[in-house]
C-alpha cells in the first residue's frame, strides 16, 4: 500500500511512503505517520493514496501511531483550502491545526503545579533495532512508539489516557535507560482560579430577539454580519443562539475572541452558562493540558471551544456555529506560516461542516461589510444600548499652533515641549479624576516609528501622488519617501495648502508620555501597558488586575489597553494623539484608527459615574475622528470606502504582500528588484490581470538585524493572484547568500 504523506517542512508536494503490513490497519487518511525524509525522522500526516514515480522507490514508514485518525475528513478538507488559498505547505497547515502534543513540539510553560514526564533517551531509528531490543517486550514497545509519537516526551499519565500499561513497565523502561522520568512544571490555569459566577438570565431586547431568530434559522454555510454598537448586547445574542444550537439541538460551536488574556468578561458568561460543556483554549496551557481539551473537544464531551485564532481547527463533530467576536480584530491574521484569517477559515469550514457563522462587531472590516450590502452575507443590526446605557462625553482637542505663532522648539522651556504631548484640558481632567480618587487612561495610539511631515497649522500631511499613503521621512539623504511605490520627493518648509510651518511628527513613546506624566503630577501612580511591559504571558492580564484593584491611577499604553476599558472607576480616557495612527503607511491607517477611537468613545466611562474622552489631534476635521465621535460607523464607511477606489486597494481588489528580507540590505533590495522584474516580464507574456506596486522598502526597514523590502499584487482576479502567489512561493529562484527570505502574505492586515 502506498500513503501520500504531507510533513511540517517547506515541501510544497506531498511525498510517496509505503505502509509496511504492521501498520495497515492502523493507517488511514487524516492519521499521523513517523515517515524518513532527508535523513532524519518526521512526524507528518496521511493526506491521500501515494502514486509511484519512475525513477523513485518509496520508503516505507517507521511507525503509525494513531488507531483512529487525529484528523476528520472536513477539517482536512479545510486545511487544504488554507494551505492552497495562503501558499503554505499542507503538512504545515495540519501542524498548527492540531495541538502541539501530538505533532511533536514542545514548549513547557513556568507555574507552580508539577507533573512526572517521560523522556526517550535512546533513539532506536530503524525497525531491527526496535525488533531486537523490545523482541520480549511487546508492551514496552508500544510504549516506545507512543512516546515517540508524541514528539519524544510526554507527561506520564497523558501515555496512561491513550494506553492502558502498568507503572511497571516505565520503571522496567527507565532501568534499561531506555526513558527517564522527569518533574515537568505546569502553568496554573487562570480561568480555573477564576471560578465561574451565575447565569444571570437577561431578556433580550427586541432587535436582540430578532437576531437570535434569524441565527438560529440560519442555512446551514451562511454568514452573518452583526454589527451592534458597543453596550448593544451581542454576547447575549451569541448566548441565546448557542443556547438554542447546543442545548435543544444537541449542535457544537466554536467562539473565537481576539485575545483569551484580554477578554475574561466575554469568556465568563460563556462559562456561566454553559459550565463545563466549555473548553477555554488559551495560550497559557500547557502541552498536555491543551491536548485533554483537544481530546474532550474530539470525544464530544466539551461541546463549546472558545478561544482565539487558532481554536478555529477544534476538532468538533456536528457543528452548529461558529461566532467571531469583534471580527475586525487584526489578531484574527496569523503572523507566520500558515498566514491564515480565522475568520475567513471559519467561514470555509461552516460551508464544509453546515454550519452558520457570526461576525460580531460594532465596527466591521470594510471587507465584511462590503460583503453584507452586497448580499453574500446577512446584516443583522442592534442598534441601540441595552438597559439605556450613557456615551461617554467625547471632546476633541484641537492640538494645532494658530497661525503666526511659532511652535516651540526644542530649546524651549520643558512646559511648551510638555504641551505638545498633553494639552492644558487632559492635564486638568486628569488633575480632577487624581484628587476625587477616579482613574484614567491613557492612550498611544501606537510605539511610533514611522517619521512623517506635518503642517502645525493646519494639520495638512504629505502623502504619496501614486499610492494615497502618507510619505514617510527620511532624515539623511532628507528625503519624503512613499514605502509602497519608491516615489520620493524633497521635504517643504512650507505647508502647501496653508503656507504654515512644517513640523517633523514622530510617535511618542510610552515611556516619554510616562516621564511627562510623572514630572508633572509626582503624586499619580502610573502603570504602563506595551511590548515591553507584557512580555509574560498573564502579564496583561495583572496589570490590568492591578487596575481593578485600585492600585493604579493612570493606566498609559499602546492600544492594546482599549480592550481593557471597562472598568467603573475609570471616568477618564484620553488619546494623546490620533494622527500617529492616522499617518501610518498603510492604507488601512484610518481604518484602524477609526475603530480604535470608536472602541474608546463607546467603552470608557461604563459605570455610574459616566465619563470623558479627550481626544487629542491636528486634523480634529478628518472623517476617522469626526464619525467616532459621533459614532456613525456608516458615514466612515461610505467616505473611506470613496478613498478606496483610486487607487484601488481592498476591498475593491485582493492583495499579496510579498516580503523579501537578509541580513545585508543591497542584496535583499536586489532579490526584490529582480523578482518582481522578471514576474513583470511572466505577467506580460501571460496576459494575468495582476498589477505589481513597489518593490520599495518596507515601512519598517529592519526586524531583528534583517532588512526588509516588499511589493505587492493587486488583482481583483482570487484565482489569478493565487496561481502567482504559488509561483512566488513555490518556484522564485532565491540565492543562498544572506540568509535571503521570501515571505508570501495573501490578504494582509498590516503592510509595516
Ligand atoms: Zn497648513
Ligand atoms: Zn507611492
Amino acid at each position: 500500500m502506498l500513503v501520500s504523506v504531507a510533513l511540517p517542512l517547506p515541501l510544497y508536494q506531498p511525498l510517496t511512503y509505503t505502509v509496511p503490513d504492521d501498520f495497515a490497519e492502523r493507517v488511514a487518511v487524516g492519521s499521523r505517520v513517523v515517515v524518513p525524509v532527508r535523513g532524519r525522522k518526521e512526524m507528518g500526516f496521511v493526506v491521500g493514496d501515494g502514486a509511484r514515480r519512475d525513477g523513485v522507490t518509496p520508503k516505507p514508514l517507521i511507525a503509525a501511531p494513531d488507531a483512529t485518525p487525529v484528523i476528520d475528513p472536513a477539517l482536512l478538507s479545510v486545511c487544504k483550502w488554507v494551505a492552497e488559498y495562503y501558499v503554505a505547505p499542507l503538512g504545515v497547515v495540519l501542524r498548527t491545526a492540531l495541538p502541539a502534543a501530538l505533532t511533536g513540539a514542545d514548549s513547557p510553560t513556568p507555574g507552580a503545579k508539577t507533573r512526572r514526564l517521560a523522556v526517550l533517551k535512546r533513539q532506536l531509528p530503524t525497525l531491527i533495532e526496535r525488533e531486537t531490543t523490545f523482541a520480549r517486550a511487546k508492551r514496552q514497545r508500544e510504549v516506545y512508539d507512543l512516546l515517540e509519537s508524541l514528539g519524544g516526551s510526554a507527561p506520564v499519565e497523558l501515555l496512561q489516557e491513550r494506553m492502558a500499561f502498568s507503572p511497571a513497565v516505565l520503571k522496567a523502561m527507565a532501568g534499561r535507560d531506555i526513558i527517564e522520568i522527569r518533574e515537568e512544571v505546569v502553568s496554573r490555569d487562570p480561568f480555573a482560579a477564576r471560578g465561574t459566577p451565575a447565569d444571570a438570565k437577561l431578556s433580550p431586547t427586541a432587535p436582540q430577539r430578532h437576531a437570535i431568530d434569524a441565527l438560529s434559522r440560519g442555512e446551514p454555510g451562511k454568514v452573518f454580519l452583526l454589527h451592534g454598537v458597543t453596550g448593544s448586547g451581542k454576547t447575549l445574542v451569541y448566548l441565546d443562539l448557542l443556547r438554542t444550537l447546543v442545548n435543544e439541538r444537541g449542535k457544537t460551536a466554536i467562539v473565537l475572541v481576539p485575545e483569551i488574556a484580554l477578554t475574561p468578561q466575554t469568556v465568563s458568561r460563556f462559562r456561566a452558562v454553559f459550565g463545563d460543556k466549555v473548553a477555554v483554549l488559551h495560550s497559557a496551557l500547557s502541552d498536555g493540558e491543551r491536548y485533554d481539551a483537544w481530546l474532550a473537544l474530539s470525544r464530544g464531551e466539551k461541546r463549546i471551544a472558545v478561544g482565539a485564532r487558532s481554536a478555529i481547527f477544534a476538532p468538533l463533530q456536528n457543528l452548529g456555529a461558529i461566532i467571531v467576536d469583534e471580527e475586525h480584530e487584526t489578531s484574527y491574521k496569523q503572523g507566520e506560516a500558515p498566514r491564515y484569517h480565522a475568520r475567513e477559515v471559519a467561514i470555509v469550514r461552516a460551508r464544509e461542516q453546515g454550519a452558520v457563522v457570526v461576525l460580531g462587531s460594532a465596527t466591521p472590516s470594510l471587507e465584511s461589510w462590503t460583503n453584507a450590502t452586497s448580499g453574500k452575507f446577512q446584516l443583522l443590526t442592534l442598534p441601540d444600548r441595552v438597559g439605556g446605557g450613557r456615551l461617554p462625553n467625547v471632546r476633541v482637542v484641537d492640538m494645532r499652533i494658530p497661525k503666526g505663532q511659532p511652535p516651540p522648539k526644542p530649546a524651549t522651556t520643558s512646559e511648551a515641549l510638555a504641551r505638545l504631548v498633553l494639552s492644558e484640558p487632559l492635564e486638568d481632567a486628569l488633575r480632577v479624576r487624581l484628587e476625587r480618587k477616579e482613574q484614567s487612561i491613557l492612550l498611544l495610539n501606537r510605539r511610533g516609528y514611522s517619521a512623517f511631515i506635518q503642517c502645525a497649522s493646519c494639520g495638512a500631511v504629505e502623502v504619496c501622488p501614486n499610492c494615497s499613503i502618507t510619505l514617510t521621512y527620511h532624515r539623511s539623504p532628507e528625503r519624503l519617501v512613499c514605502h509602497y511605490c519608491q516615489h520620493a520627493e524633497e521635504p517643504r518648509t512650507k505647508c502647501r495648502e496653508c503656507g504654515g510651518v512644517v513640523l517633523r511628527q514622530r510617535g511618542l513613546g510610552t515611556q516619554q508620555v510616562e516621564r511627562i506624566l510623572a514630572e508633572r503630577m509626582p503624586a499619580m501612580r502610573i502603570a504602563r501597558m506595551d511590548v515591553d511591559t507584557t512580555s509574560g504571558k498573564w502579564a496583561h492580564a495583572d496589570i490590568l488586575d492591578r487596575v481593578a484593584q485600585g492600585d493604579v491611577d493612570v493606566l498609559l499604553g499602546t492600544q492594546m489597553i482599549a480592550k481593557g476599558l471597562d472598568f467603573p472607576n475609570v471616568t477618564l480616557v484620553g488619546v494623546v494623539d490620533a494622527d500617529v495612527g492616522i499617518n501610518l503607511p498603510d492604507f488601512r491607517a484610518s481604518e484602524r484608527c477609526f475603530q480604535l477611537l470608536s472602541q474608546v468613545a463607546g467603552r470608557a466611562g461604563r459605570g455610574p459615574k459616566g465619563g470623558d474622552v479627550f481626544i487629542q489631534t491636528r486634523v480634529p476635521g478628518h472623517h476617522a475622528v469626526v464619525c467616532a465621535v459621533e459614532h456613525d460607523y456608516e458615514r466612515f464607511v461610505k467616505q473611506e470606502l470613496t478613498g478606496r477606489h483610486d487607487p484601488p486597494y481592498p476591498p475593491m481588489l485582493r492583495l499579496v504582500n510579498v516580503v523579501f528580507s537578509g541580513v545585508r540590505e543591497e542584496q535583499t533590495m536586489q532579490l526584490s528588484v529582480d523578482s518582481a522584474e522578471q514576474l513583470r516580464a511572466m505577467l506580460a507574456r501571460g496576459a494575468a490581470d495582476v498589477a505589481i506596486v513597489g518593490p520599495a522598502k518596507c515601512p519598517i526597514e529592519r526586524i531583528k538585524n534583517r532588512w526588509r523590502w516588499h511589493f505587492m499584487l493587486k488583482s481583483a482576479n482570487a484565482r489569478q493572484l493565487t496561481k502567482v502567489a504559488r509561483y512566488l512561493a513555490e518556484q522564485l529562484p532565491v540565492p543562498g547568500k544572506g540568509q535571503l527570505r521570501v515571505i508570501v502574505d495573501r490578504d494582509p492586515v498590516s503592510l509595516l
